[in-house]
């Protein structure tokens, strides 16, 4: 296993500043979710990382040592992507064997090695098919296990569950936690899906528009986002009362508390914890609460409730709007 550090990394397509001068820090034998919308750099950062694309400017140190040159196998590094890209005419087998095509092993090493990581990836009995005859998941399985052939110290996550259904999501993104616990690979795993990267991240970075606007522990930075783009990227409650733009998340609203008093605008249930819309000042915010709870509220009911104002953030002064606190 082994640790990326970046240093004031900058990439730019024509105009498009993909990275802006991106230091950050991808620890040894954890994984870090490189969180972020659409066109925020992600890929870019991973493939920077893998030895795919070059930065204009900055350095890529793994173990120490800056990589620039190097190709990713040489990086100690493996990458799988959103979509699989297997090759449709090599059976499962041979697709992950050509993960090991740079390294020139004999056949009993590449056999050795093919069955090992179809072993890992509960996928023996699937080494004589091709790509058509397997599932989304599946798929998914064979890229992995084409990546973790070469034996990696880091592994490069590329939104890889993103298209897959949502249980099968949820059930490989645990899958690829324990993965990671037995094999010790330092993962950078990058994502837009922000339950996803909270689920999963030992380190969490934000990334928006080509900065690193967040770094560190993933719940500290969920409880107490350092700026008002992170919060909103956490979905946060963002309101504006007396002037004053505030942020906090759908926990701070404590429902068995009574200094407040709200109108349920709308009921959201879901497994385990359902949320709700409470028409609050002249505010909509969101919490969080018990499925067993949710049956007791209904549309258009008074509802009183609490804030924990620890994990209120406050951004200063903004624009007109907002309202009273209403206090019982
Ligand atoms: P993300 O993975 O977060 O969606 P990307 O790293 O793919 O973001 O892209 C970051 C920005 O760089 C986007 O504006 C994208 O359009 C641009 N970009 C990425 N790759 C290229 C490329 N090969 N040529 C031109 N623009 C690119």
């Amino acid at each position: 296993m082994s640790e990326v550090v970046l240093r004031e990394v900058t990439k730019k397509f024509g105009d498009t500043i993909a990275l802006d001068s991106v230091s950050s820090y991808f620890p040894r034998g954890k994984i870090t979710v490189v969180l972020g919308p659409s066109g925020s750099g992600k890929s870019t950062l991973l493939r920077i990382i893998s030895g795919l694309e070059n930065p204009d400017r900055g350095d890529i140190i793994i173990d120490g040592e800056e990589v620039e040159g190097l190709e990713p196998y040489q990086r100690g590094v493996a990458m799988v992507f959103q979509y699989p890209a297997l090759f449709p005419h090599l059976s499962v087998y041979d697709n992950i064997a050509f993960g090991l095509e740079p390294l020139k092993l004999d056949k009993k090493e590449i056999d050795d090695r093919v069955k090992a990581a179809a072993e890992t990836l509960e996928i023996k009995d699937l080494l004589d098919r091709y790509p058509s005859m397997l599932s989304g998941g599946e798929m998914q399985r064979v890229a992995l296990a084409r990546a973790l052939v070469v034996r990696p110290r880091i592994l490069l996550l590329d939104e890889p569950l993103s298209h897959l259904d949502v249980n099968l999501r949820t059930k490989l993104r645990r899958e690829l936690v324990d993965l990671q616990r037995r094999l010790s690979i330092t993962f950078i795993y990058v994502t837009h899906d922000q339950d996803e990267a909270l689920e999963i991240s030992d380190h969490l970075i934000i990334l928006n528009q080509g900065k690193v606007i967040e770094e560190g522990e993933p719940l500290k930075i969920y409880l107490a986002p350092n700026s008002i783009e992170s919060a909103r990227f956490l979905s946060h409650n963002i309101i504006v009362i007396n002037d004053e733009l505030i942020s906090f998340p759908p926990e701070a609203v404590i429902l068995d508390g009574d200094d407040e008093y709200g109108v349920v605008e709308s009921i959201y249930p879901a497994r385990g914890y359902g949320s709700i819309a409470i028409r609050w000042t002249n505010n909509v915010i969101y919490a969080y609460v018990p499925l067993e709870q949710i049956q007791n509220l209904s549309q258009g009911a008074t509802i009183r409730f609490s804030i924990n104002y620890e994990l209120v953030r406050k951004w200063g002064k903004r624009g007109v709007g907002g309202g009273e606190l209403h206090r019982v």
